[in-house]
């Protein structure tokens, strides 16, 4: 398999003083404060990457680009505080990072001029939103103002899904997944990427009215290894088509724990190559291939 040309569509890169200052940032944010609390299960300090440690992680992974979405800030200040470093980034290491926005559609049209800021300063995407974490419902008018303009600037719009079925666990997204098909039925053109294999959406492409819905849907795979069997993702690629499917990590998030890691894309790499059964078709299409094209027509589209 071809190790050189990998693109992680779903990476977390936070402020370079939130290590330092986590109190002052969870204090304003109480969902980011529960999902990233040290305990003695999960290691707060794991839960961060600076850009180099991220490259070096990348470089030894065969990991060409690596796509940082935001983050669900409950506070607009925080969103934009977290896009401009994530444009600092872009920018100091050409070629081997891009950006979604960090938007909280509540705040409608402060969170719209958000999303054109973004656009502007060349950012690929908007998300990762978290309608669970944030609070509002999928036909939230805010939100729908969001997906115009994203639709509109052609910026693709990634979503934290939760599966509806199985146990709790901290930041699972309780937000109904049918959801989904009514926005991709709203806006046809609007290209949206599920997190976490869409809650098992994928399935539902067997019935073929969804499937002509869902056309400009994309299924990620960031934190499967701590959700799913490695057979969901040729599960996913044979529901969905290998051109639908996006490797993403959630790095630096440890997803193999049993196994200690920390600050790596490779274990889940060779749990993919080693054990998903993918075609050397199928494996460049969903290892980098479909998230560059993603990647290349962003932010083609037209201001108001
Ligand atoms: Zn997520």
């Amino acid at each position: 398999m071809n190790r050189g040309r990998i693109v992680d569509c779903h990476t977390h890169m936070f402020p370079a003083d939130i290590p330092a200052r986590w109190d002052w940032y969870a204090a304003r944010d109480s969902c980011f404060a529960e999902l990233t609390r040290e305990s003695p299960r999960s290691r707060v300090r794991e839960a961060w990457a600076t850009p180099e440690e991220a490259l070096r992680a990348a470089d030894r992974a065969g990991v060409e680009r690596i796509v940082m979405q935001g983050w669900y800030w409950r506070d607009m200040d925080l969103c934009r505080r977290h896009n401009d470093y994530m444009e600092g980034v872009v920018r100091a290491y050409p070629g081997r990072f891009a950006a979604y926005a960090s938007i909280n559609p509540v705040f409608g049209e402060a969170a719209v001029r958000e999303v054109e800021r973004c656009r502007d300063m060349g950012f690929s995407g908007v998300g990762e939103l978290g309608p669970g974490g944030n609070g509002y419902p999928l036909d939230h008018p805010g939100l729908l103002e969001v997906l115009e303009t994203a639709a509109r600037l052609c910026l693709p719009v990634c979503f934290h899904v939760g599966e509806p079925v199985g146990h709790a666990y901290p930041g699972k997204d309780r937000t109904p997944i049918e959801g989904f098909y009514d926005i991709a039925r709203r806006f046809p053109d609007l290209r949206l990427i599920l997190a976490h294999m869409g809650g098992g959406l994928p399935f539902y492409e067997l019935l073929p009215h969804v499937r002509q819905a869902f056309r400009n849907v994309w299924y990620d795979l960031a934190a499967n290894p701590l959700l799913y069997d490695i057979r969901a993702v040729k599960a996913a690629v044979r529901l969905a088509g290998p051109e639908r499917v996006l490797f993403g990590t959630d790095f630096p998030l440890t997803v193999y724990p049993r196994r200690r890691q920390g600050q790596d894309f490779s274990l889940f790499i060779e749990d993919i190559e080693e054990h998903a059964g993918l075609t050397e078709a199928e494996w460049e299409l969903v290892m980098g291939a479909n998230m560059r094209r993603l990647l290349e027509s962003a932010g083609k589209g037209q201001n108001r």
